[in-house]
């Protein structure tokens, strides 16, 4: 027993972090944090001469000192193994004076496979202590589904459940879900809205009924939330394999400084850039790139976090978000560990959808994090650009950051745009943003339809979906969700 975890609201309660990670939130709705947090740093110096799997055991053995090194050693071989396209997993690459951080090369093309490659391993894990069977239930608006899908494929204990608004993801992304191979796994398209997924998942995961129902069979409900640690813990590894890149490539020495910029929507990926900055990686700043739902730009430039905004639908969908959870877990640490603190302003936000942060904490959060935003139309721009002076493809979510990072001052520094998706899995609207016309194209026709243009190359993991046998052609109403849950799971935990 290790209890290393607790909530961010209260200093009560502590939890080993292989139960942090079954749990997924605390029992009082606020986010586990360790206070350890930094007090061990990584040695700088083996970091820079190892490769990506050493790097990931050390920090994972950092974060999740209840995982034994054997145990770490197979989920970071299982996480990323042959299904990566890089040998590098996260490879950094050149993008004109600055760097861009490749996060896409995993199965289903887009950055969420860091995370999502591992905590499956990391679950499993976690529950061959206790025995019970894990379904992981989990709404999706289009990338996260399929990510969740491919991570929890065929790991034993587990099973996985997604659910899309029918009608409302595209071609490409439908076609991820739909084709997906494995004994444990359930898809099925629901008549209604993304929201009414959500809401619905919800409203499963409440229900006492269904839960008690599912423990006569051993089987717990849980999501794959990028809340849990053990979504954010394995993101920390690229920052620091990332900064071992640029050494090896003579663009910094080691203790020098670097600059990254996080194209964000929950706060989870730029949120390990300052986990790793507390643990040692020499960081200048953090800069958080919105879209046109620029909260955080607001957040960070008055300290008044204000939610009661319109929803603006963009062409980097993953980050149209006007919560981002993960932010609960920056305040805590900013403000010193002041529970108290957090839980108010939480408690703001739940009843008024609107906190202030007070000016010291503020002070603390911007002496590391720099903000900018980018609305669809400087997107569409910076795609062109990068493309047209810098030879780089990059994807509506990049662009958002590189955008930004074009918008602040150099301060010397190395810089580090971070690369979240493959273009090719936006295809449409990284063609429009080229200046081809894509009225009446399909996903498939504006994939080829890029490549023709740009001389690049899909990666084979979207090409081949148009020859993919469908193996999940569900579809129900939104009452009938809790039945598909219960069905699965019969069906998957015999
Ligand atoms: C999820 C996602 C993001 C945002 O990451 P957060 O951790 O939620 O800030 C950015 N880009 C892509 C492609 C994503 O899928």
């Amino acid at each position: 027993m290790n209890p290393f975890y607790h909530s961010t609201r209260s200093g009560e309660n502590s939890v080993t972090s292989k139960q942090a990670i079954l749990t997924g939130i605390a029992p009082d709705g606020g986010l586990f944090v360790s206070d350890a947090l930094g007090e061990k740093k990584l040695p700088l110096e083996a970091v820079c001469g190892q490769g990506f799997h050493e790097t990931a055991r050390m920090v994972l053995g950092t974060l999740l000192p209840d995982y034994t090194p054997d145990e770490l050693a197979d989920c970071v071989a299982a996480a990323y193994g042959p299904q990566w396209d890089s040998e590098a997993v996260c490879p950094v690459t050149p993008l004109g004076t600055d760097w861009l951080l490749e996060l896409y090369h995993g199965p289903t093309c887009a950055f969420k496979d860091v995370a999502l490659q591992m905590l499956p391993q990391l679950m499993s894990v976690a529950r061959a202590g206790d025995g019970r069977q894990i379904m992981i239930v989990t709404a999706t608006s289009g990338d996260t589904g399929k990510a969740a899908l491919d991570g929890f494929s065929e790991v034993e204990g587990c099973g996985v459940t997604v659910f899309y608004p029918a009608g409302k993801v595209s071609d490409v992304q439908r076609l991820q879900m739909v084709t997906q191979l494995g004994g444990n796994v359930a898809v099925c398209a629901v008549r209604g809205t993304f929201d009414d997924c959500q809401g619905e998942v919800k409203r499963i995961f409440a229900d006492r009924a269904l839960a008690e129902r599912l423990e006569g069979r051993g089987v717990v409900l849980s999501s794959a939330n990028s809340i849990n640690v053990g979504r954010l813990a394995p993101q920390v590894t690229y920052y620091f394999d990332a900064y071992a890149q640029l050494v090896r490539r003579h663009a910094v020495r080691p203790g020098d400084e670097v600059t990254f910029c996080v194209p964000t929507g929950n706060f989870g990926d730029v949120l390990a850039g300052y986990f790793a900055k507390r643990m040692g990686l020499p960081v200048r700043r953090l800069v958080v790139a919105s879209n046109a739902n620029d909260v955080l730009t607001d957040f960070l430039t008055t300290g008044i976090y204000d939610r009661r905004r319109d929803f603006h639908k963009t062409i980097s969908p993953s980050m149209d978000i006007l919560v981002s959870s993960n932010l609960e877990r920056l305040l805590y640490y900013a403000s010193d560990g002041d529970c108290e603190l957090v839980a108010s302003l939480m408690a703001d936000l739940a009843e008024k959808g609107v906190y202030t942060v007070p000016d010291a904490v503020m002070d603390e959060i911007r002496s590391t994090f720099a903000c900018g935003r980018a609305d669809d139309a400087a997107t569409r721009a910076a795609i062109r650009s990068t493309w047209e002076e810098l030879d780089v493809l990059i994807d509506p979510h990049t662009a958002v950051a590189k955008h930004v990072l074009d918008a602040i001052p150099a301060d010397g520094t190395e810089r580090v745009c971070l690369s979240t998706a493959s273009p090719y899995k936006f295809s449409s609207d990284v063609l429009a943003a080229l200046g081809t016309v894509t009225d009446g194209m399909n996903g498939f026709a504006c994939m080829d339809a890029l490549e023709h243009l740009t001389g690049t190359a899909a990666p084979r993991q979207l090409s081949e979906l148009r020859a993919g046998t469908v193996l999940h052609d569900d579809e129900c109403d939104r009452e009938r969700m809790g039945a598909f849950v219960e069905s699965a799971c019969a069906r998957v935990f015999l």
